[in-house]
């Protein structure tokens, strides 16, 4: 089937799949703790995935111990609870606010330089849900200074990197234990069988699934479709977070730092159409100031998001699919004091904010659910599968405080890649893999299948973003149900792959397969609650739905959802 001169095997004791924030720290830290580590990752080192990508005003991660006396893990954890009990695991919680100042530190040490102000004080973010302001950053590409200090600290320390290279699938020996995985490393064409005793997976997000997007085009959702298949419990995936962003001429998260200067908003015909969307005694003044990012309901300037997408879906969008944004009317110093960073991106990208405008539409920023974190040493519901940063769930709920989650990957990071390493260290088995499963995945790729056509992958995103951002309900999350089933359906009769096209036919599978998951999960909760809004549910139900479910694929290849009782905050 695959010539076995292109298939390359490689021995470590721990695998470390992905390039992001979260998989740089638990590699190093594998690496501290005295294994052989091999990281992966499907674009090349530094530049694919959220953490090295994500640009914004304000990108900064949370921890407290920078700032006001006061703010402690304690708070921190009261924080994070309060933004989404019942929903979340305390235990996890717990770690990651008592963690994250270490792990900061860490950076610090590792020639980190956070944005001061003057010569003694960080500058800090009170990012959303946050008591005090407790968010770290590096002029608004925080997650890029970092790992590249990560990676130089894990490379000088020996570890191996293949990249680009992709996670296929992963491998478990007879007694169903991690063994290693399965990839395809784009460098040199050629298969990579690696054997580890224990598995990191830190493949972050599902941006790929939509059509707008703040991340890199790689993400598609693997990690999420790779443990489902495997049978890995998965929690929160209805929960998303979204927003505005520029996506043209160059992709940009935009928060409240760009909407506070009140940005003309005009449709494709040049109507200002924000007014047309607010109730008696709401202004637009009001929702700009409020801005908040991600959408919620909970917030007066979700009207700023239901306005775009409203105008985009009725058809008065631009031919890119996003309203128009102005900064003219704004005396440039304005703009140069309350948007430092994005005055900066905008000059580099040829944008003048004076004359320009901006395209601007609802761009998917983060999953908040993932493959279910069960313990502090990061294990999934696998044996021998550790799961980190953006894919992994537990610690993110319906709403999350801003910061949270680079200091996640930094805190699971750490917890993964210690963990990983003492129990393969620990394991004397040599764990061969059986490898039936992926085996049999890549014969169904290779099956001839004339009608199954992976460039339809617009369609798919399409749907996504149409349906499963803004305002939801059953018959257009149906919708996108059905194109994601038609997908894994016609997958299954055949991926009609070649040699050459077989890495995109395994891509488009596991891109149906997450959509499916994360529709799926939108069409259970049948409420409206933060950034998950049901025009067919619109009231939030805590009686039946105040809790979180957890998603696992039944025999018939479809999920099964099983309510969750979380522990409330002790
Ligand atoms: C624009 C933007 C702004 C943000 N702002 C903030 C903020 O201010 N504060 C905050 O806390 N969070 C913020 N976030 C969220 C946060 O950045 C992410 O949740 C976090 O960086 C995810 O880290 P990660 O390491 O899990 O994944 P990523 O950094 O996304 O890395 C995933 C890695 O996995 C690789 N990969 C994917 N699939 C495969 C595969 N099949 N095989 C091998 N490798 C694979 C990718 O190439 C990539 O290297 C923001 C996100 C964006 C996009």
């Amino acid at each position: 089937m695959i010539a076995t001169e292109s298939i390359d095997t490689v021995d470590a004791d721990v695998v470390v799949v992905g390039g992001g924030g979260a998989a740089s720290r638990a590699a190093l830290s594998a690496s501290l703790a005295g294994a052989k580590v091999l990281m992966l990752a499907k674009a090349p080192l530094g530049v694919g995935g959220s953490t090295v990508h994500g640009a914004s005003e304000i990108m900064s991660m949370g921890a407290s111990g920078y700032g006001a006396k006061a703010d402690n893990p304690e708070v921190h954890y009261r924080d994070t609870m309060a933004a989404a009990s019942g929903f979340i695991d305390r235990e996890l919680v717990r770690a990651l606010a008592e963690d994250a100042p270490q792990r900061i530190r860490d950076l610090i040490d590792y020639g980190v330089d956070f944005d001061r102000v003057g010569s003694d004080a960080y500058k800090l973010i009170q990012s959303d849900f946050g008591s005090y302001a407790r968010a770290l950053g590096v002029s608004g590409k925080t997650g890029k200074a970092f790992v590249a200090a990560l990676n130089e600290q894990a490379l000088a320390r020996g570890v191996q990197v293949r990249a680009p290279a992709t996670l296929i699938d992963l491998l478990f020996d007879a007694q169903g234990h991690a063994a290693g995985v399965l990839a395809f490393d784009a460098s040199n064409n050629h298969w990579l069988v690696v054997h580890a005793r224990s598995v990191v997976l830190g493949t972050g997000g599902a941006h790929g699934l939509f059509s707008q997007q703040v991340s890199t085009a790689e993400m598609t959702g693997d990690g999420q479709a790779v443990m489902y298949r495997a049978g890995a419990e998965l929690v929160n995936m209805e929960f998303h977070q979204f927003g505005p962003a520029l996506v043209h001429p160059y992709v940009q998260l935009f928060s409240k730092s760009c909407f506070v200067l009140h940005p003309k908003m005009t449709n494709a015909l040049g109507h200002e159409f924000l007014g047309d969307y607010l109730p008696e005694g709401v202004s637009e003044e009001e929702v700009m100031d409020e801005k908040v990012f991600p959408f919620t309901v909970s917030n007066v300037s979700r009207y700023i998001d239901i306005s775009i997408a409203a105008e985009i879906a009725a058809g008065r969008g631009t031919s890119r699919g996003t309203v128009l944004l102005s900064l003219a009317h704004v005396p440039p110093q304005r703009m140069e004091k309350t948007i430092p960073n994005t005055m900066r991106w905008m000059k580099a990208n040829g944008v003048d904010p004076q004359k320009d405008q901006m395209h601007v539409g609802i761009a998917f920023q983060c999953l908040n659910g993932g493959v279910r974190m069960i313990d502090a040493d990061v294990r999934s519901t696998l044996p021998g599968v550790h799961v980190i940063g953006e894919l992994a769930g537990g610690v993110r709920g319906p709403d999350r405080p801003g910061g949270n989650s680079l200091a996640e990957g930094q805190v699971f990071g750490h917890r993964a890649g210690d963990a990983a390493a003492r129990n393969a260290l620990a394991r004397d088995t040599d764990g061969k893999p059986v490898g039936d499963a992926a085996i049999a995945r890549l014969r169904l790729a290779l099956r001839p299948n004339a009608s199954f056509d992976v460039c339809d992958a617009a369609e798919l995103r399409e749907v996504m973003q149409r349906h499963v951002l803004v305002e939801k309900n059953a018959e257009g999350l149906n919708e996108a149900l059905a194109v994601a089933r038609r997908f894994e359906d016609e997958w299954e009769q055949g991926g009609g792959a070649t040699p050459a096209t077989l890495h995109g036919v395994l891509t488009m599978q596991n891109m149906a397969t997450t959509a499916r998951v994360i529709v799926e999960a939108c069409l259970e909760r049948r409420e409206t609650r933060s950034g998950h809004l049901r025009t067919d549910f619109p009231d939030r139900d805590d009686a039946t739905y105040g809790r979180a479910f957890v998603q696992q694929r039944a025999a018939d290849a479809r999920s099964t959802f099983t309510p969750l009782e979380y522990p409330a905050a002790e």
